[in-house]
């Protein structure tokens, strides 16, 4: 194949995945696959100069405005950034020489480091501090007024603070946060509805669509990163002076951004965000570098669609494609079964992945996955890989499709599908060694029981050879002893003695945890809390009825239910009258029944570093004292504790008037509650 011809097929199979992409939220390839071929496209056209023309993708910015929206010319043109694919350290250097070359510079450059936040890019139009417009990026000419979308977003104010621009043009980019885009898809999931694909879908596909009451619906978030067109206003002289005054505005700025000098500095902020990439509560694809001086900037200026003083510096893809080579089913804790995609083995999210999960069968008719397919992988944060989409034109003759097991295939129980529920299920209970192995290990986990050393490789070995077969076991000296355990394959004495003192140190443990251990379903660790609050004993929890139940905060019909059927089974009260026998003890006391505590309606929100206690410990004393302590700010917020470097929420907090307590003020009325 010539040049000519490779490039105008690269140039077809590109704006048939920008248009996919762009206009219609609904990607069919994973980014690292779009990234590839548009690099090759790139380096043709650099090779041959002469077949370059005006419309190539590489030339172009985004997509077009979709009908319905009105359009809206950008006073001032939104761009791409050039993006460094190469992500070691000379990614960092190839950008610093490049800029310093073209500023015949000696020294060091000043940069500013921040995040690249995978979402849809934002312009905000401010007049008078008032938010008069919002739009998408488009063609980075022309984008979509999707002012009413973007009101719904609570993060974005609609007054600035302290703004006397005429005009502020505030450029950003919206995302949707992990866990919002993870609790989205599970309720998705349990109603059989479709998922979105990455919350960068989820995101631009909630703003680019026509229903303001739909995009409402859809929990998003905002940060700013710039700006666009500026009257009235004196800039600062540095791109972080920028920052800094966006967020005196009160608009939301990442933290995660640093004013460093030099290509050594650059490097060591990309691998100080890769380490910390999955912790981050959003997705981003790498980090961008920008020079600080405006005045440099200016001098820099652009090439075509791209600045010359800003490089998006990437990280490897938190999604790839690979082959489904077969689908097996997992039985869980609760005897869920669900189906996990036996993968050709592939470099996603920085690790190698070669099982990822379908979730349940339902997903797999949506998503139509064959065994043979082509699949895209997604692996961001600590979720478990999944499959999150096919490429059905890469579909083999003879893809066999998956069929749901009418036996559990580890127990050989039947397996059932309530009706309404997505989830199938074995109906072997403990009897089935896959779940016996699942509660065993949920027992065991650190914020239940917390037996050091229990985990799967062990409890896999004790359920086969038949050693364990319910969680009383665990503690029964003639079972389970120093003896078994160092007769186990690849146990040491010592460490079998590890786990013989662990055993016993675990058994003095609280109510709270013990209840959560006992794996009964529906019952989490904050259910488990408000249970012993509520009840003070065992025997209380055990006896209540549903009615007596659901007096306790958050407990609804459907827990209550699961309590007393949980209870009402003789072989688990058996268990539990067992390990008592066996020493697994904690304190009881009367309960608070309704009587409320100290903070009991009260919603607290943390944010930043406290300095005598970890944010964990000010939230488990502040439970304690009753109160819920939850993820962000709203109007439902009764009080936000600022530690240091508090970032968004603080000014959340203030934009709605919510008290905030400083640290000195939370150990005092911790300490006065709890005396009370
Ligand atoms: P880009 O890589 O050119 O970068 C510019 C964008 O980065 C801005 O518009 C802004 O939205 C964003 N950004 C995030 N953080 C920023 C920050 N701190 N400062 C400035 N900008 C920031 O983006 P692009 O042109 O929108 O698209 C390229 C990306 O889209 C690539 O990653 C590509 O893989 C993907 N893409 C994928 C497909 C597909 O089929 N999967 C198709 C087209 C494009």
């Amino acid at each position: 194949m010539s040049a000519a011809q490779r490039i105008a097929q690269l140039r077809t199979e590109i704006e048939r995945y920008s248009h996919a992409y762009y206009v219609l939220d609904a990607p069919v390839i994973p980014d690292a696959e779009y990234d590839k071929l548009f690099r090759e496209l790139q380096e043709l056209e650099a090779r041959h100069p002469e077949l370059l023309t005006a419309d190539s993708p590489t030339q172009r910015v985004g997509g077009k405005v979709l009908e319905g929206f009105t359009p809206v010319r950008h006073a001032v043109p939104m761009l791409s950034i050039r993006t460094e694919t190469d992500t070691e350290s000379s990614g960092a250097a190839n950008f610093d020489t490049r800029v310093r070359n073209a500023l015949n510079a000696t020294g060091e450059i000043e940069y500013l480091c921040e995040l690249k936040f995978d979402g849809l890019a934002i312009n905000l139009r401010y007049e008078r501090g008032v938010l008069v417009q919002a739009a998408t990026r488009g063609d980075g000419e022309t984008g979509e007024d999707v002012t009413q979308n973007i009101r719904t977003i609570h993060c974005i104010p609609l007054h600035l603070k302290q703004c006397a621009a005429n005009v502020l043009e505030v450029r950003g980019e919206v995302y949707m946060s992990r866990r919002d885009f993870n609790r989205y898809n599970e309720k998705q999931r349990e109603l059989g509805m479709p998922t979105l694909v990455n919350p960068r879908n989820g995101a631009a596909g909630s703003i680019r669509q026509l229903d303001p009451a739909l995009a409402a619906k859809r929990p998003l978030s905002f940060f700013a990163y710039g700006l666009g067109d500026v009257q009235g206003w004196q800039l600062p002289a540095t791109h972080s002076g920028i920052l800094d005054a966006l967020a005196s505005f009160g608009l939301p700025v990442c933290g995660e951004r640093a004013v460093v000098r030099g290509a050594g500095a650059l490097a060591e902020f990309h691998r100080g965000i890769a380490g910390k990439r999955d912790a981050l509560p959003f997705d981003i694809d790498g980090v961008v570098y920008k020079v600080n001086s405006l005045e440099l900037q200016a001098e820099l200026g652009f090439v075509s669609r791209e600045p010359r003083w800003a490089v998006a510096h990437k990280f490897p893809a938190e999604e790839q494609l690979t082959v489904v080579r077969d689908i097996e089913v997992q039985v869980g804790r609760t005897g869920k079964l669900t189906p996990v995609a036996k993968l050709e083995p592939v470099f996603v999210g920085g690790t190698t992945v070669s099982n990822a999960t379908l979730h349940n069968e339902g997903e797999i008719r949506r998503k139509d996955v064959h065994i043979g397919d082509t699949v895209i992988v997604r692996r961001a944060g600590d979720v478990i890989p999944e499959v999150v989409g096919v490429l059905a034109e890469r579909r083999p003759a003879g893809a066999k499709p998956f069929v749901m097991p009418t036996q559990c295939p580890v127990c050989g129980s039947h397996v059932v599908r309530e009706e309404g529920e997505a989830d199938a299920r074995c109906t072997g209970g403990l009897f089935c060694a896959a779940q016996r192995k699942q509660a065993i290990l949920h027992f065991a986990g650190r914020r239940a029981m917390d037996i050091e050393g229990l985990g799967d490789k062990l409890v896999d070995q004790l359920v086969d050879e038949n050693i364990i077969r319910s969680l009383a076991d665990l503690y029964d000296q003639n079972i389970v002893n120093l003896q078994t355990l160092a007769g186990l394959a690849r146990m040491a004495e010592k460490s079998a003695q590890n786990i013989v003192d662990a055993l016993e140190k675990s058994k003095h443990t609280t109510l709270n945890r013990f209840l959560f251990a006992l794996g009964i379903r529906h019952v989490g660790e904050t259910t488990a809390k408000d249970l012993a609050r509520h009840f003070g004993n065992l025997d209380a929890v055990m006896q209540a009825g549903a009615d007596r139940l659901l007096a306790v905060p958050d407990v609804g019909p459907v827990v209550a239910q699961s309590i007393v059927d949980f209870f009402g089974e003789s072989h688990n009260r058996e268990v539990v009258q067992q390990l008592r026998i066996l020493g697994v003890r904690w304190e009881e006391h009367e309960g608070t029944g309704t009587q409320a505590l100290p903070l009991t309606g009260k919603t607290f929100v943390l944010t930043g570093t406290l300095a005598s206690m970890s944010r964990d410990e000010a939230k488990s004393r502040l439970e304690g004292l009753g109160a819920k302590v939850a993820g962000s700010v709203s109007k439902k917020t009764d009080y936000v504790v600022a530690g240091e470097e508090a970032g968004s929420k603080l000014i959340r907090a203030q934009e709605l008037n919510v008290p905030v307590w400083n640290e000195a003020e939370l150990i005092l009325q911790l300490r006065e509650c709890e005396k009370s």
